[in-house]
Formats: C-alpha cells, structure tokens, sequence
C-alpha cells in the first residue's frame, strides 16, 4: 500500500538535493566556524552564503539574520527579549497563534506581570484590525503585537502590511511568525514596517532544527543562550552548518519556483474542495477556503457531518488505508480541550463534529487527492 501525506503543515518531506548537500557539508565541511584555521574557516564561508541568500531575499542586510534551531526558539528569543531588553511591557497577540507564541506570552503574564490583550477573531479566523487599532489608542505602554502570518490550522492570512502600519501608527514593535509562509510567501521587509519575522526549514523540505530569525537592525537583543560569542553574540553554540547549507538549499530552491509550486498546490486545494463538496454535500470548511488573499494556498481544515464519537474511528480508519493528516479536531484524544484555534472560531454545534486538516506540498497529486475523498466519504455516508 502506497502511502498518502497530507500533513505539510505540520513537516514536509525533505529535498534528495537537500540531503545530498549536507552529506556532502558532514563529510567535506567538519571544521568548526570558529576556528581561525583553513576548515574553519571554509564553515564560516558557508555560513556566511547562507546567511546573504536568505537577507537577499528579504532585502535586508545579513546581519539582520541570525540562525537558530526552530520556529519555536525564535519566537521565544523574541517576546521574552522584547521584555526584557526593549522595555516591553504589553504584548497584543490573538487567540490562535501558534503555542510557540501563545505559551510564551502566559508565561510572560504569570512569571513578569505582563499585560497580555487579545484581539478579536472573526469565525474565519481574520483579525479585526479596528479591535488592533483600538486596543492600541488605549494605552501607550510600550506594546509589542504578536500575529502569525498563516495560520498552521485554517491557513487564515494576516494583512502583514496593514498590521504593520496600525504598529507604526502607535509606536508598537511587531512580531509575525512567519513560519508557515517562509517559502510560500515573499517579503519585501525594507519595505513592510515589521521588526521580527522567524522561519524553520522543516516547513519547506529542508532538515528539522534549523530555523532563523530577522530582528530590525534598530533593534539589540541580549542572548537568551549564553556562552560564546556565535551569532554576533546573540546565540551561542556551534553552527549546525550542515542544516545551516540545507536550509539555505531548501529556501533557495523554494524560492526559485515560487510561482509554479504556489499554482500546482492551489489547483490541488481546488481540486479537494471541488470532490470533497460533491462527495459529501454537508460538510464545511473551518476558516475560509476561497482563493483569495485571505486564505493559504496550501491549508484546508475540514468539518464532517458526522458525530464527533466517530473521531477515532475516522482517524484509524485513514491511518490504516495510509493516509496521514491531521486532526482539527475540537475534542482530540488524550486532550479534552480540543485545538485552541477551532475552539475559538466555530459555533458549539460545529465543534461536536470531527475535523481534520489537509496541508499540501508540491509532492501531492490528484490522485491521492481521489483516494482520500473516496476514503472519508465511503465513511461519512456509511456512518
Ligand atoms: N509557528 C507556527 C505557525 C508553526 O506552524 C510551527 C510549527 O508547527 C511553529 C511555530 C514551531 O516551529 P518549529 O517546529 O520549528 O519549532
């Protein structure tokens, strides 16, 4: 049996062009960066092009960019150094960000007092923008704004540029996590008034534990790891350079065929939801699923018309025909609190029924596409 992934939001398959250059950076490469001698001194090289290619893309200089492990370590370096080094004291973030945020900012609330204000959520998980310029006119407390760019459960878009003006308008650093749209997405950040953006290669076919941050060169963080002086200081620890080379390849490559992955992926999530709502007339998409701005290319969150008792079932059943996804789902098993992001979106008699995301890469074909919906809706209609 030939097994079907559409579970690209949560990791995606890693390039063959990917491993081999790392295989290659492992054996070729070993010298520490910094060392002052020749092997040394070739992983610093790389390093450094690694660094350059990801600024250039983003129009910044590279010392704007610092490596780290993951998606998460950088949100982390972010809000508790935005308190502790640039006298934040108020942190705007929204319902359905990401835990990597959404944890941080309790923590910051419980442990350090600070304000933390949440702006509203309309049912497809767009942000109220005039909510964000309120809460903003009410206090001038120096505020950072914490707003993820694609939603990793719906794939809800946030308007980065008009969020970045309202932050500028009051004088308000802010923060996207970018993770599910580095890759997918372009930013043109000298031109967008954002001062961190944070990304992780395993989102987009490069190796796991490798991420990285864009912090403003305005701005001056102190490390969080303390030790030697990598990272112009503000990370320390030995380069991992071979995921440092492996993510520069994934990003590169992701970027080079932008446009041909954005439309082979769209007329995949197109091609679902045309079958699916043939197939299965009642269900409903969680978050909006049009092709528009304010929709992901590459995310759809399913609700089936079927008792939530029916979970499980459903889930072993596609685990056994091969088929991975993820569960939307507002109760999951071994959680009776179910996604924080549905639970804050959809109606009560919507969240006693199962969901599930689908998310896409370039690796998907129709025919998966086929089997799936044959699959839940051989199950929805015989339940
Ligand atoms: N932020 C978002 C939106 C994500 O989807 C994820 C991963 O699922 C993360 C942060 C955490 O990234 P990492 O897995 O690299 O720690």
């Amino acid at each position: 049996m030939s097994k079907i992934y559409f579970d690209n939001a949560a990791t995606t398959q890693i390039d063959q062009s990917v491993v081999d250059l790392m295989n290659s950076v492992m054996i070729n490469n070993y010298g520490n960066p910094n060392s002052t001698h020749s092997f040394g001194r070739s992983s610093r090289t790389l390093i450094e092009k690694a660094r350059k290619s990801i600024a250039k893309e983003f129009n910044v200089s590279s010392s704007e960019i610092f490596f780290t492990s993951c998606g998460t370590e950088s949100d982390n370096m972010i809000l508790i150094s935005a308190f502790r080094d640039l006298g934040v004291k108020r942190i705007i973030t929204s319902k359905i960000e990401h835990k990597a945020v959404l944890n941080v900012v309790k923590f910051l609330e419980l442990t350090e007092s600070v304000k933390v204000e949440y702006v509203k959520v309309n049912e497809n998980g767009l942000i109220d923008y005039d909510d964000l310029d309120q809460i903003l006119n009410i206090n001038s407390v120096k505020t950072i704004v914490s707003l993820m760019h694609v939603n990793n459960e719906i794939g809800s878009v946030l308007d980065l540029s008009k969020t970045a003006d309202i932050c500028k308008k009051y004088n308000a650093f802010f923060h996207s996590d970018t993770v599910q749209s580095i890759g997918k997405y372009r930013f043109d950040l000298s031109k967008l008034n954002i001062d961190f953006i944070v990304g992780s290669a395993h989102k987009f076919h490069g190796p796991k534990g490798i991420g990285f941050v864009y912090i403003n060169k305005k701005l001056k963080l102190n490390p969080l790891i303390i030790g030697g002086n990598q990272e112009r200081g503000l990370r320390a620890g030995t380069e991992s350079v071979h995921n440092i080379c492996g993510m520069e390849l994934a990003f590169i490559d992701s970027y080079k065929r932008f446009e041909k992955n954005k439309k082979y992926i769209l007329d995949l999530k197109t091609y679902f939801i045309k079958k699916i709502s043939s197939s299965i007339p009642l269900l409903k998409f969680n978050g909006s699923c049009e092709n528009n701005n304010d929709s992901t290319f590459s995310i759809l969150n399913i609700c089936l018309p079927i008792s939530k008792d029916k979970s499980v079932l459903l889930e072993f059943n596609l685990d056994l025909k091969g088929i991975a996804c993820s569960r939307g789902s507002a109760c999951q098993s071994g959680s009776n609190t179910g996604s924080h992001v549905l639970n804050s979106i959809l109606s009560k008699s919507d969240l006693n029924k199962p969901s599930l995301r689908f998310s896409f890469s370039k690796y998907n074909n129709k025919a998966e596409i086929d089997k799936a919906v044959e699959i839940l809706s051989d199950f929805v209609n015989s339940n």
